[in-house]
């Protein structure tokens, strides 16, 4: 094989593993509905996705491929999916880079990954991934537009929080995935996202309902989905939080 050849299915083979997928995941195995977002406001329930939208998604996603964004992130992936900076390194099944829209105006960045994320590689697959999908969903984004990363990308131990070492040592490839990516809106997800990519020691409901700042782009605080899970009460401030989201990208 020409090495040009090689280069080619290289590119594809890592294609395929940061965006690919994810695609085939959402076209062709997934049941179209789950029960997870049913005690979420009515309106995520009747925007949940149809399977044509799953097809029109495809597009939106693969238009990216080929941009500048998309060479740079599949380069970097490449420089850093094998790290073993910190101890989680050592116990992790799949290093968990980020998944979406090379190119999105939109950033959703969470905690850490969990087990099913562990195990397929890609963040927020599991059922507060799912949850996460069509809270998405009912603020009418797809979840292709958008690009979603964690703070750390390893997972840890017992879905434990991260350490600050581990943070500080792993927060750097979510920096430069920021810097690649360029959104306008950040949506943290959760108080371990928020704090560590504010830099505030604050909780939760302090940070909520406000606009934050990091460099020329806008954050805003809500839940993890998987807090949703736990505490279904939460689910309206979430949806609250959302909408403020919503409402800040459509006056871009
Ligand atoms: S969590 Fe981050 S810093 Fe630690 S090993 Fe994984 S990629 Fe490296």
């Amino acid at each position: 094989m020409t090495s040009a050849k090689q280069k080619i299915i290289e590119s594809l083979l890592v294609q395929k593993e940061l965006y690919g997928d994810e695609l085939f995941r959402k076209t062709i195995l997934t049941e179209p509905d789950l029960n997870v977002g049913k005690d979420f406001p009515n309106k995520v329930e009747k925007k949940i996705s149809p399977s044509l939208k799953k097809i029109e998604s495809l597009s939106v996603s693969n238009s990216s491929f080929g941009t500048d964004s998309t060479e740079k992130l599949t380069q970097y992936y490449k420089e850093i999916c094998e790290c073993l900076e910190c101890p989680l390194g050592k116990t992790r099944n799949k290093f968990v880079f980020g998944v979406g829209d090379p190119n999105a105006k939109v950033m959703l960045v969470g905690e850490g990954p969990g087990a099913d994320e562990d195990e397929q590689g890609i963040p927020f697959v599991g059922r507060a991934g799912q949850l996460l999908t069509k809270i998405l969903e009912a603020i009418s984004f797809k979840r292709e537009e958008v690009y979603i990363a964690n703070i750390v990308k390893c997972r840890p131990p017992g879905n434990r929080t991260p350490n600050p070492v581990e943070i500080e040592t792993c927060i750097p490839y979510l920096h430069k995935q920021i810097e690649i990516i360029q959104p306008k809106l950040i949506l943290c997800l959760g108080t371990t996202a928020a704090v560590s990519l504010l830099k505030r020691k604050e909780s939760l409901g302090a940070m909520r309902n406000k606009v934050h700042q990091v460099g020329e782009i806008k954050v805003v605080v809500t839940y993890h989905p998987a807090a949703l899970l736990r505490n279904p009460n939460w689910k309206k401030d979430c949806w609250a939080d959302v909408q403020f989201f919503r409402k800040l990208y459509d006056e871009m």
